[in-house]
C-alpha cells in the first residue's frame, strides 16, 4: 500500500491506495487545529498497524526542495522539516520510499497523465496546471517532469503582479492570488468561504475573468503550452461558458496569432494521486 498526504492550508487529506491507484481509505482533517506533524505521525502509525506501507508521498502547499519543506506560509510547523527523514523516523523503517513535492506541481504532473491519453501530441509539449481554490498555484510540466527551478519555486503564477491594489496572503499587493484566490476574496468581501466558492464565478465572473486572462496571457507568451489544466475547488468546476469567455478574453491580449492551448478542468484528487506516484522533477 501507498500513503498519500495532500497537505493544504486549510485541510490535510490522507489517502491509502493500492498498486492500481484504488482508494482503500481516506480521511480529511483541518490543518490549523493541531500541529500537522502530530497529525502525520498519528496517521502513519495507524496506517502502519493496518497495512504494509511501501511508499509515502507528500503533496505540500509550500516550497519543497529535496523532500524538505523550505517554506509553507500557512503551515509554519512544517518549515525546515525533511519529510523523508521524519517519515523514516516515525515508521522506524528506512526501506519505505518517501517523496515530497509542491502540491501544484503534483497536480500539474498528475493532470498530464490524466489528459495525455486523449492528446497524443502533448508528449513533446508543455503543460501548465493551475490549482485555483483558496489560493492560486501552478506547475509547469515539460517532458513528463515538473519544472522546479533553482530550488523549488518555479511556476508561482499566483504571485505574478497585476495592476491592482488587493492584498495577497504573501504580504504583497498586486498578486493574481490577491485578486482571485478564494481566501483573499473572502477577507476582502466578508463572505463565508463555502458560499464564496459556490458563488465565486457567478458573482465575480467579470472580475475574475479579467485578472485570470492577464495571468494566462503571461504563461502563453512565455511557454506556448499545449494544454492548461485547472484543478482546485474553483478550477476543477469551471463551467464551459466560463472557459469559453476566458479563452476569448485571453486571445485578445495575445500579441500574435498563437495556437491557443486546450483548457481542461481536471479532478484534483485523481491528478494529485497520479502526480505524487509519478513525481519526477526537471
Ligand atoms: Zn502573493
Amino acid at each position: 500500500m501507498d500513503v498519500i498526504f495532500d497537505i493544504g492550508g486549510t485541510k490535510i487529506k490522507y489517502i491509502v491506495v493500492d498498486e492500481k491507484d484504488q482508494i482503500i481509505a481516506e480521511r480529511t482533517e483541518p490543518s490549523q487545529q493541531k500541529n500537522p506533524l502530530f497529525l502525520i505521525k498519528e496517521v502513519l502509525l495507524e496506517a502502519k498497524s493496518q497495512y504494509n506501507i511501501k511508499k509515502v508521498y507528500y503533496s505540500v502547499a509550500g516550497q519543497v526542495w529535496n523532500n524538505k519543506v523550505i517554506n509553507s506560509p500557512n503551515l509554519g510547523q512544517l518549515d525546515n522539516v525533511n519529510l523523508r527523514d521524519f517519515t523514516h523516523k516515525i515508521l522506524n523503517d528506512k526501506a519505505v520510499e518517501v517523496k515530497a513535492a509542491n502540491d501544484a506541481n503534483c497536480f500539474a504532473l498528475g493532470s498530464y497523465f490524466v489528459v495525455s491519453s486523449s492528446i497524443p501530441h502533448l508528449l513533446n509539449s508543455y503543460l501548465v496546471g493551475i490549482v485555483w481554490g483558496t489560493g492560486v498555484g501552478s506547475g509547469i510540466i515539460i517532458n513528463k517532469k515538473a519544472l522546479e527551478g533553482k530550488n523549488g519555486t518555479a511556476g508561482e503564477l499566483g504571485h505574478i503582479k497585476l495592476n491592482h491594489h488587493y492584498k495577497c496572503g504573501c504580504g504583497k499587493t498586486g498578486c493574481l492570488e490577491g485578486a482571485i484566490g478564494g481566501k483573499n476574496l473572502e477577507k476582502r468581501l466578508g463572505i463565508d468561504a463555502k458560499n464564496l466558492i459556490e458563488q465565486h464565478l457567478r458573482l465575480f465572473e467579470n472580475e475574475t475573468l479579467n485578472w485570470l486572462s492577464q495571468g494566462l496571457e503571461k504563461i502563453i507568451h512565455l511557454l506556448n503550452p499545449a494544454v492548461i489544466t485547472f484543478g482546485g475547488s474553483i478550477g476543477e468546476n469551471l463551467p464551459e461558458r466560463y472557459v469559453e469567455k476566458l479563452i476569448n478574453k485571453t486571445q485578445q491580449l495575445l500579441s500574435f496569432n498563437i495556437d491557443f492551448p486546450r483548457i481542461i478542468p481536471v479532478n484534483t484528487q485523481t491528478a494529485v494521486i497520479k502526480g505524487c506516484k509519478h513525481y519526477e522533477k526537471l
